[in-house]
């Protein structure tokens, strides 16, 4: 990508190439690792959000055979990108099949609050609890960024 005067100027003395932002940019690159990381994420949603499962997964030790060629329809089929955080009650991946995880053909597509519900409902089982029909589970943590662990796996 062509860049301005300003930003030649910029990227030549070493630093990002992103207006006000004073880090140095990467070798061979244009960016810091911070503007790298939010440029793929806009370019590349799919593979963004991929890599994020995926790191996710690893954290929560949950299985992890998904494809990014079956990612990318599920996408597209579900309008995953489009309605993952656009509103209050955003969607999530769901594993139907606890034991299999995040596998081809396993995952759904599903409110935050249901899936939450879900967890909590299978818990309850287990435990050997009643859940009352009325359940409202409490609201979910926020998303916590595992940026470090993202950025290992970038594929660039
Ligand atoms: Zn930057």
């Amino acid at each position: 990508m062509a860049l301005t005067p300003q930003e030649q100027i910029k990227v030549d003395s070493g630093l990002c190439k992103i207006r006000y932002c004073r880090k140095s940019h990467l070798k061979k690159q244009v960016f810091c690792s911070k503007h790298k990381h939010e440029r793929f994420k806009e370019v590349n949603p799919i593979a963004y959000h991929y890599n994020f499962t995926k790191s996710n997964a690893k954290r929560r030790k949950r299985p992890f055979t998904l494809t990014m060629e079956y990612f990318k329809q599920w996408c597209i089929d579900n309008n995953y990108i489009e309605l993952k955080g656009r509103y209050k009650d955003s969607m999530t991946i769901d594993c139907d099949k606890e034991e299999l995880g995040y596998a081809d053909g396993n995952i759904q597509i599903m409110s935050n609050s249901s899936n939450l519900k879900k967890r909590w409902v299978k818990w309850r089982q287990q435990q050997d609890i009643e859940v009352p029909d009325d359940y409202v589970p409490p609201p979910p943590e926020p998303e916590q960024h595992q940026k470090q662990e993202i950025e290992e796996e970038l594929p660039f």
